[in-house]
């Protein structure tokens, strides 16, 4: 039986991108090959927010608990180090259990299956098609998984969700991909020939998250590497902003952007809704 240290796994309304508005079980897996220190920072600077809160990281019991930052990556905790007392190491069986309890009718309907990280594609793979075919996902037909755009699929896990999509179900791939406002490098970060093999299996599309003129410039220049390679998928812009306050204050630029160019915007519905906190 495969295991899966999990970070959070709660049920809420899918805030972002294809799905936005759909009731969704999230399974945020734990670890991530990136750390995405810039967000919200004047460009060339990392926040220190996740480094100071891990100093203290001794306080907090619970992900509820945590506070949320409002610079670098608004999901530390879930690849963090020092955050990895928090996310324990599940079976499968014990994560479709206790799916079963958190969907409204104990099994599935209209739900759909977010896996999500952290980054979920790193060698989490070889343990889904265990989850995934437990008896209490039977009925699940919509899955997507939020990556950074950065992971192969393995040979074995790209023939069973080939496989597993066959069946009147749907996969996607929601690739957030990540430009240097984030922090990271681009020749580690976009990696046009990864995100063309998962439109091989089902449904990508890139989403790129937007602060100011030059992030939109890079994502301009990153969307003319995907398309050279092949991709076709669509592309959403989305506002910077893990807290209201930051949020707030780009969204209508964002949205601005996205219709001039023709793109679509994508909202974070768990902003205004639900503050984003930890577990929505
Ligand atoms: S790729 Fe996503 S989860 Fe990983 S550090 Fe960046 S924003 Fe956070």
């Amino acid at each position: 039986m495969s295991k899966l240290k999990i970070a959070e796994l709660f049920y809420s309304v899918q805030g972002e991108g294809r799905y936005m508005g759909v009731p969704s079980v999230f399974l945020r897996t734990f670890g991530c090959n990136f750390k995405c220190a810039g967000f919200g920072m004047p460009r060339g600077e990392l926040s220190a927010e996740a480094e100071e809160l891990s100093e203290v990281a001794h306080l907090y019991n619970r992900y509820e608990e945590l506070p949320l930052v409002s610079t670098g990556c608004d999901s530390y905790a879930s690849w963090h180090p020092s955050f990895k007392n928090l996310s324990p190491v599940l079976t499968s069986e014990a994560i479709a259990d206790r799916i079963a309890e958190i969907i409204p009718h104990g099994e599935w309907k209209d739900e759909h299956l977010v896996i999500t990280g952290g980054e979920p594609l790193l060698g989490w793979q070889r343990a889904y098609p265990d989850l995934l075919n437990h008896p209490k996902m039977a009925g699940l037909k919509e899955i997507t998984f939020e990556t950074n755009g950065t992971q192969k699929l393995t040979p074995e896990f790209k023939e069973y969700l080939i496989d597993w999509n066959d069946w009147n179900r749907e996969i996607t791939f929601s690739v957030s991909a990540k430009l240097p406002c984030s922090g990271e490098k681009w020749e580690e970060a976009i990696l046009p020939e990864v995100v063309c093999e998962y439109e091989e299996v089902g449904t990508a599309y890139l989403k790129f998250v937007i602060a100011t003129e030059q992030d939109f410039a890079d994502a301009e220049c990153a969307i003319g590497a995907y398309r050279s390679a092949g991709f076709k998928g669509h592309v959403y812009l989305m506002p910077v902003g893990g807290v209201e306050s930051v949020y707030a204050l780009n969204n209508r630029a964002v949205a601005s952007m996205a219709m001039n160019a023709g793109l679509r915007y994508s909202d974070r519905l768990q902003v205004p809704l639900f503050k984003n906190e930890w577990g929505t």
